[in-house]
């Protein structure tokens, strides 16, 4: 037989499994998102088969007629959306677009200036484990102790002092909106380029409900499955004919083979989506029932970094409830709301424990669900950590089974890919 199921019955399970899951559980992991089943069929489809190495018309095989459509597609509708005159979509993944940007535009020990990953920001942005941050001079900025927002003072006076080739803007955990124009005035100040990685609200800006990085950026990287709800990868956008040509040849010859034909057929259907007018009410839901669950959250007792959102996620300070990240995140799985633990700016402990975890709603809202139903997610969050606090990580079990249950019933009322 030629079906899995028959062909493969292990991995057709965990796959059946992964539905399920994802079917009965609340999805709460603020870079998650639920795509499309057009985004789905495009990326199982046959053009997972074909080589396509170089850039449409201008390939290294034959046979490339119908992938180059795919990609021109990706490619304009990418431009339309984020208006700019420039698209590569063929990173593999957001850290491949951004190690592309860097093949492109820096040579090694260069000194680059990112937002330091235990305040916001992201591996790739110059964290030690990272390539960037051995390959790469890598000074780091952070955010400022009263109110634990991005602290452009501090980044001016890295910048005067280090003279960083390139300054980055964007991170995984920034709940408020960046000033890029100041950023762009810090870059200038000392001659460097600024990359705005969007990844994780470049949903919201193709909807125009979020500052757009141009035409502040020199280049701007993002991911394609966050907001933007397409398919698992990377991209590289800017308006700057000369760089443009630079992050051609660092993707291709540069970092990358073969381009993932399926999964930029899988872009281009997702951007085509994200064109449509009901992306914007989309991603403006997004952003509401990210403040509708703050508050919640607040009105229970529990902090939110920087005292709020405007952006689809949230950093939730537990301290109050005198809970950790890693236990939180453990008791609200087995109540079938997925989270995932993150540090909170000055997190007194360790990246394996920490004092917060993350939550956003972009997989919630594509399900269907609105403020109302977000309110009541909040509510179950706090009533599984007052259970945390008061029986302890091994004896919070009633608590967490009837919330369970109650999670259950919601996720029946907003069925997900009911065609599959
Ligand atoms: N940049 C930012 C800001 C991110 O949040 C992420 C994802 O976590 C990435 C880059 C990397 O994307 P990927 O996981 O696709 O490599």
């Amino acid at each position: 037989t030629e079906k899995l199921a028959g062909r493969d019955p292990e991995i057709w399970g965990a796959i059946q499994k992964e539905l399920g899951r994802q079917r009965n559980e609340i999805e709460l992991i603020a870079s998650e998102n639920i795509v499309s089943a057009a985004v789905l069929e495009a990326q199982g489809s046959v053009m997972t088969n074909k080589y396509a190495e170089g850039y449409p018309g201008r390939r290294y095989y034959g046979g490339c007629q119908y992938v180059d459509i795919a990609e021109n597609l990706a490619i304009e509708r990418a431009c339309e959306l984020f208006e700019c005159e420039f698209a590569n979509v063929q990173p593999n993944s957001g850290s491949q677009a951004n190690q592309g940007v860097y093949t492109a535009l820096l040579q090694p020990g260069d000194t680059i200036l990112g937002m330091s990953l235990d305040a916001g920001g992201h591996l790739t942005h110059g964290a030690r484990p990272n390539q960037s941050g051995k390959w790469f001079n890598a000074v780091q900025y952070g955010v400022r102790k009263q109110d634990s927002q991005i602290d452009y003072d501090q980044i001016q006076q890295l910048a005067t002092e280090h003279r960083p080739k390139m300054l980055i803007a964007g991170g995984s955990a920034i709940p408020r909106i960046i000033d890029f124009a100041r950023m762009r005035e810090i870059a200038d100040s000392v001659g460097a380029l600024l990359l705005v990685d969007m990844a994780h609200f470049a949903g919201l800006v193709a909807a125009g409900i979020y500052p757009s990085p141009f035409p502040h950026a020199h280049v701007a990287t993002t991911t394609t499955h966050k907001t933007l709800r397409g398919p698992r990868g990377g991209m590289i956008l800017t308006n700057d004919a000369d760089i443009s040509k630079k992050v051609n040849s660092a993707i291709f010859p540069g970092i990358q083979g073969g381009p993932l034909m399926h999964v930029i057929a899988g872009k281009a259907v997702a951007f085509g989506e994200a064109l449509r007018p009901e992306f914007k009410t989309y991603q403006e839901q997004v952003v509401a029932n990210a403040r509708a669950l703050a508050d919640q959250l607040m009105k229970g007792g529990l902090d939110i970094v920087t005292g709020g959102t405007d952006s689809h996620l949230m950093l939730v300070d537990l301290r109050p409830k005198a809970v950790k990240g890693n236990a939180t995140e453990k008791a609200l799985n087995r109540a079938h709301i997925t989270t995932n633990k993150n540090g909170i700016p000055f997190d007194p402990e360790k990246p394996t424990v920490t004092s917060g975890i993350r939550l956003g709603t972009p997989a919630g809202t594509t399900r269907g669900f609105g403020e109302e139903e977000f309110r009541q997610v909040g509510d179950w969050i706090v009533e599984v950590v007052d259970g945390l606090a008061a029986n302890g990580e091994d004896s919070n079990g009633e608590v967490e089974a009837k919330v369970r249950a109650e999670v259950e019933a919601l996720c029946e009322r907003f069925p997900l890919y009911p065609t599959l």
